[in-house]
């Protein structure tokens, strides 16, 4: 396959070191608080990629840390750490906003047909690791001890911006988080690998270390827990674009520095997600998470089949207008895998050439919305249903839209009269209702009753949901 890798901003063939085997990394979440959508469309991008590499037959060994410790509120070093402020607001200790969001990430991951790494690592769980690194790097002369903190020292480096994206805003970024200058570094992208002096008197988790009772930056623990779980020759290492840099420019120097080699050969970065007034993120006015979304109705693969349609390689603008198109698109999906016939076998001659597209599709760049339309053409063709409900269960260990489950829940529903398209339709009504209701948002919640009574549905409440029918 190609994929554009971000150390050349070109689109390159995918070469792993080990013939069959991928050895892939992921920034995981710092657990301070819910992740919102916008994290969850790089972490959706890469479980594609992750299931599309498996489909093609690779060995696909994945690893992901948690951020429990060390990353301040500015990526530059700069500010209080993330996790402590989480713990003030919540008057919870560290450990239980760690474990809490953690947990709660990976519930939503869930959600979202995410599935979870072979490997997840607190950084919390490796110190003496990191304290290895940091002193070998100190060994190595790449590393300075100054006003008791340990600094990588950039200035020994050839190049230190390395990726081929890195322009002058980037670097603007840069110099405007490091207003707060940190007298100690040598070079003004020098980053601390161990704190012993914070400013924050009440950070609460500290270690034991050479350099005296500390906590590590928040960089080291991507490189010591991958060169650790997946070696020194890494494949694929993931992320959001605005972990570029620093984080990831940081990670490059020092596990390259540590290793004595090239570490990782292709960087996958997945574009923002912008809302109308830009990156959104957790700063920025209300909050759009996972939980958000459910209350408001929304199933949270219409959420998975919104950000399929598009490129990650391009930035995305997310609207409740453009959400409602793609769950109007998913059930629409939905209602056609639904009447499909069931009978019959496959005819495996028959399904090669759409396989072959939709591996191509894919192989591009990961082009999902391509795929997608491979999806819709298979429906349309005139292959045989059962080739068709092979077809979509192939492609959607890839795609995990649920497409067959969906279908059959849809399926079990309709009455005598509806079609599949409408009995999706009515899910999708009474899921929102169930939603508003929830929501305690009654002019909603009535508003669908309306809707639902106009399509003549009648409902019946009972132990395992509602049930319904048509009744004209
Ligand atoms: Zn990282």
């Amino acid at each position: 396959m190609e994929l554009t890798n971000t150390l050349t901003m070109k689109k390159e063939a995918f070469v792993p070191h080990e013939p069959g085997k991928v050895n892939m990394y992921t920034c995981g979440p710092t657990v301070y608080h819910f992740a919102h959508i916008g994290n969850f469309r790089s972490y959706l991008m890469e479980d594609v990629l992750e299931k599309f590499l498996r489909y093609q037959g690779y060995d696909v060994r994945r690893v992901m840390n948690i951020t429990d410790v060390g990353h301040l509120s500015s990526d530059a070093d700069t500010g209080e750490d993330k996790m402590l402020k989480g713990a003030k607001r919540e008057h919870k200790s560290v450990m239980e906003i760690a474990q809490f969001y953690t947990n709660a990430f990976f519930k939503d991951c869930e959600k979202l047909n995410i599935r979870k790494p072979d490997t997840v690592v607190p950084a919390t769980s490796r110190i003496p690791d990191f304290i290895e690194m940091v002193e070998k790097l100190l060994e190595k002369g790449y590393a300075y001890q100054a006003g008791g903190n340990v600094y990588f020292d950039t200035g020994k480096l050839d190049k230190y911006y390395v990726f081929g994206n890195q322009n002058s805003e980037d670097l603007a970024v840069g110099v405007r988080e490091s207003v707060d200058a940190d007298e100690n570094k040598r070079n003004k992208t020098d980053f601390v690998l161990w704190f012993t002096k914070s400013k924050f008197d009440g950070q609460e988790l500290k270690w034991e270390s050479p350099w005296g009772l500390g906590y590590p930056g928040w960089h080291i623990e991507c490189s010591a827990i991958s060169v650790k779980e997946l070696g020194g020759y890494l494949d694929i290492h993931c992320g959001g674009i605005d972990n570029a840099f620093p984080h990831h420019t940081n990670e490059i120097a020092q596990s390259e520095a540590y290793l004595g080699h090239p570490w990782c050969k292709y960087w996958f970065h997945v574009l923002h997600l912008n809302d109308a007034r830009g990156k959104m993120s957790k700063s920025k006015g209300d909050f759009l998470d996972v939980a958000l979304l459910e209350k408001k109705g929304y199933n949270p693969l219409a959420y998975r089949l919104f950000c399929l349609q598009s490129h990650y390689r391009k930035p995305l603008t997310f609207s409740f207008e453009s959400l409602d198109n793609a769950a109007q698109a998913y059930q629409k999906l939905v209602g056609r895998v639904a009447a499909l016939a069931k009978e019959g076998e496959p005819d495996l001659e028959g399904a090669r050439p759409f396989q072959e597209k939709f591996a191509q599709a894919l192989g591009n760049d990961l082009n999902t919305s391509l795929a997608l339309t491979v999806l819709y053409d298979l429906l349309k063709s005139g292959v045989s249903d059962a080739t068709k409900r092979w077809l979509v269960a192939s492609f959607d260990q890839v795609l995990s839209l649920d497409l067959l489950e969906a279908a059959e829940k849809a399926a079990a529903q309709k009455g005598e009269a509806v079609s599949p398209e409408e009995a999706a339709e009515i899910e999708a009504l009474l899921e929102k209702r169930a939603a508003a209701r929830k929501a305690k948002d009654w002019p909603a919640a009535d508003a669908i009753r309306d809707e639902l009574a106009a399509r003549h549905v009648v409902m019946k409440d009972t132990p395992t949901g509602v049930e319904w029918h048509i009744e004209k």
